[in-house]
């Protein structure tokens, strides 16, 4: 299987992304495939650097793989339907960055080849903490390149067929020298399509797709979290002459909800709490995020901020049937502008509860006080 990647790079395991980047280059220079061409060894060796220099100068990555090895990214894939952006993507900048560094930007990715495949799409999308409870089919709008509807994607009219390019003799990159290196650009001849079209279809120029507005259904499964990432495959730009198309990542964000703040599956909810009832116990109606009311015994002495747990009236949970808990917290609200009865009444109060039992909180703490001075 894989080899260590510090190995591999020839540096320690406290090596610097300084000495990560530096190690890697020299490696690049050396086995770079434009450099070798044919040679397999060489191919793997560059394989095998860049592969542990995307790992090692990426924090994250590097401090997962210092803990559980290889293993740390065998379990990123997988998941249908919703992508952490491991496997590529809007991924990979660093190592598009530093190659652009060293070969002047000739290099696009995939290996050297060239790359038809159109861009994926990312689209934000605000839902309410409502809709990320029930879940939605939402509407996505958007321009980007689609299919040329006239010649299908093919970028030929009716009976044309497509020659293999004069310029790069089919090969859809051409070479240069640069240095003691040996360059290789997309044909500029066919685009880098390798081949030419005797009757380009005039709708998309022979593209094979044109730019047009995208409206799309997109489901919001329940129980999605702030950040969360849909993925909706073969739906982003479309590829050049029949190429794949990239995909559509659609990017959540949960707003913030005026009673409820979610807690993982859980959500916490503030309820103010009457004084007296707080003091006396009783029940109250709550709310819930389905939309119904749900009542809630308060016992007698409830403090503020003590929590209350209602089961099963929290989040939906992203492909589970369970569901979170609802959590009442415990608002004591002091009664203001007292009519003079009440003031008498609660003077009165006072008064009975003066030796402190009612308060063992205020009564110890002021003990504490005392203490401390004398
Ligand atoms: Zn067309
Ligand atoms: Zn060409």
């Amino acid at each position: 299987m894989s080899k260590d990647y510090y190995e591999v790079l020839g540096v320690g395991k406290s090596a610097s992304d300084d000495e990560i980047k530096k190690a890697y280059r020299k490696l690049a220079m050396k086995y770079h495939p434009d450099k070798n061409p044919g040679d397999k060894k060489a191919e793997e060796k560059f394989r095998e650097a860049t592969e542990a220099y995307e790992v090692l100068l990426d924090a994250q990555k590097r401090a997962a793989y210092d803990r559980f090895g290889h293993a740390a990214f065998n379990q990123q894939q997988g998941g249908a339907g919703y992508s952490g952006f491991s496997g590529g993507g809007f991924g990979g900048g660093s190592f598009v960055d530093i190659i652009d560094e060293m070969f002047g930007g000739a290099f696009t990715g995939g290996g050297g080849q060239a790359n038809h495949a159109g861009a994926d799409v990312r689209y934000n999308m605000d839902i309410t903490l409502e809709e990320a409870y029930k879940g939605k089919n939402a509407t996505v709008k958007f321009t980007t390149f689609t299919t040329c509807t006239g010649c299908k994607g093919s970028g030929g009219e009716a009976g044309s067929r497509p020659t293999n390019c004069t310029a790069c003799h089919g090969r859809g990159k051409t070479r240069y020298q640069q240095g003691f290196f040996t360059i290789e650009r997309a044909c500029a001849t066919c685009g880098g399509a390798g081949q030419t079209i005797s009757k380009p279809c005039r709708p998309c120029n022979g593209s094979g797709r044109v730019r047009k507005e995208k409206n799309l259904e997109v489901k919001i499964p329940a129980g999605v979290e702030d950040g969360t990432r849909i993925r909706v495959t073969h739906e982003g730009e479309a590829g050049l002459r029949g190429a794949p198309a990239g995909d559509l990542y659609v990017f959540l964000n949960i707003k913030p909800h005026s009673l409820f703040k979610r807690q993982g599956p859980d959500i916490l909810c503030k309820v103010p709490i009457q004084m007296v009832t707080a003091t006396l116990g009783g029940e109250i109606e709550v709310p819930t995020i389905d939309g119904s009311q749900v009542s809630v015994k308060i016992p007698t002495g409830t403090q503020p901020g003590q929590q209350f747990r209602v089961k099963s009236k929290g989040m939906s949970i992203l492909r589970a049937t369970g569901r979170g808990d609802m959590l009442i917290e415990a608002k004591v609200e002091t009664p203001v502008s007292l009519t003079k009865k009440q003031r008498e009444l609660l003077e009165e109060f006072a008064q009975i509860g003066k030796d402190g039992k009612n308060s063992p909180e205020s009564s110890g703490f002021f003990a504490k006080v005392k203490d401390l001075f004398q």
